[in-house]
């Protein structure tokens, strides 16, 4: 038994932002109230100062794990995760083979109970492969433990095959996950299109490559009436497309990250760990995705947390993979971006990264007796510097090494567990 007390308790999903005490007891929340007593010799976390949220959980991340070791391995991946705040972390199938089978799928389920610091939920891909041409073995995979679909890396190839696999995920509940983007507009290029790729002598990808492509999508998922989340969104025509499908009451949900909401195209420089895809947008389309984060339009903020391992992000700019680190940097460029500068009030912020991910998956979150003891506990003034050094990642490629924040995850709870104690 784990008593917390006397925390800040901030839950979107019951509206709750008062100073409450909560016991855990194994993997569940077995009270919330004031002035608990700790009784049955419950261990007490003292979380003065703190505030106590639902678990926090990332609808988008790369583990690397099989394949991709160098990078990153499900265990330091989940340590990078635990440091964020992240309680459920959802992992891309792009791995190496991919995960596009139910053996895969159990193979990773398997290792994370093993080794994982925090939740893993594993994403399948939607064709084989991730090749674009044959659907993947959808139905078993999700027997395995998938959680969503998705070809990412890349946009499911094309309307007719996107049909197929919604049709399919349909009747499964599943939710189909897009990287949308038109590879005829993406070809080649390294930054967004505009006066910055000029300058800097880029070949740059234009908006459009990505609104098409979700415009496309919110097609089909009219046509079928499938559950659709855009993935990294980053751009404001995108945005028209899902706040059009949410008026029109399509199930149709999206996520925008870190990166995407701090930095902009003006901030690309020859270095590498400024090269990601989708890549940074304008400035118009930045503070579009901050209104659509105000107002309700997006639903999640996910890392899309890509490990790259130092040699190969250190090459000439075109010739470096796309992705930046993303977990431990999270919650606090939230805060300095966005409710510091008065643009969120906190709830929302926290709504973004629980309430919110967890319905995208068909989830509730809550702080509530009988709920998962998965929570996180953040400190809104705690200054520090993030350093990529000091992160048990494999990986350093983040364009926030050096950046001091202020604001920090303070502990994270998996399973009524201390799996993260910032000391
Ligand atoms: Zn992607």
């Amino acid at each position: 038994m784990l008593l917390i007390k006397n925390g800040r308790v901030l839950d979107p999903a019951t509206k709750t932002d008062a100073a409450l005490d909560v016991l855990l007891d194994g993997d569940r929340i077995a009270q919330v109230g004031a002035n608990l007593e700790s009784s049955n010799g419950a261990e007490v976390f003292d979380a003065k100062g703190l505030v106590v949220a639902p678990g926090f959980i990332d609808l988008h991340c790369h583990l690397r794990e099989p394949g991709g070791e160098m990078s990153e391995t499900i265990e330091t991946g989940t340590k990078s995760a635990a440091r964020g705040g992240f309680t459920a972390v959802c992992c891309m199938p792009n791995t190496q083979p991919v995960n596009d089978n139910a053996s895969l799928t159990r193979s990773i389920v398997d290792r994370a109970a093993a080794v994982g610091a925090v939740r893993v939920w594993p994403i399948g891909a939607a064709s084989a492969g991730s090749k674009g041409e044959a659907l993947a073995e959808i139905s078993a995979m999700k027997s395995a433990g998938i959680v969503a679909v998705s070809d990412d890396g890349k946009p499911v190839a094309t309307a007719r095959l996107m049909r197929q696999v919604m049709d399919y995920c349909t009747p499964l509940g599943l939710p189909v996950i897009d990287h949308c983007e038109d590879p005829s507009l993406f070809a080649g290029g390294v930054m967004r299109e505009g006066p910055n790729s000029l300058k800097l002598g880029l070949p740059g990808i234009p908006a459009a490559s990505e609104s098409i492509c979700v415009g496309r999508d919110i097609e089909m998922a009219l046509l079928t009436g499938a559950r659709l989340h855009i993935a990294h969104m980053s751009t404001a025509g995108s945005l028209a497309y899902v706040r059009a499908a949410k008026r029109n009451k399509l199930r149709v949900t999206c996520e925008v990250t870190p990166h995407h909401f701090t930095l902009t195209d003006e901030d690309v420089r020859y270095d590498t760990h400024y090269k990601m895809n989708p890549p940074l947008a304008s400035r118009t389309d930045r503070d579009a995705l901050i209104a659509g984060l105000a107002d309700g339009s997006i639903d999640a903020i996910a890392t899309d947390h890509a490990p790259h391992h130092p040699a190969s992000k250190d090459v000439e700019f075109d010739r470096a993979p796309f992705g930046v680190l993303g977990f431990e940097t999270a919650l606090a460029l939230g805060l300095t971006e966005l409710v510091d500068t008065g643009k969120l009030p906190l709830t929302r912020l926290i709504e973004l990264f629980t309430t919110g991910p967890a319905r995208v998956l068909g989830l509730e979150r809550k702080i509530a007796a009988g709920g998962p003891a998965d929570l996180t506990i953040f400190s809104t003034d705690h200054t520090w510097t993030y350093r990529t050094a000091d992160s048990p990642s494999k990986s350093r490629n983040s364009p926030f090494d050096g950046r001091s924040f202020r604001g920090a995850p303070m502990a994270t709870i998996v399973g009524g567990k201390v799996v993260y104690r910032r000391t």
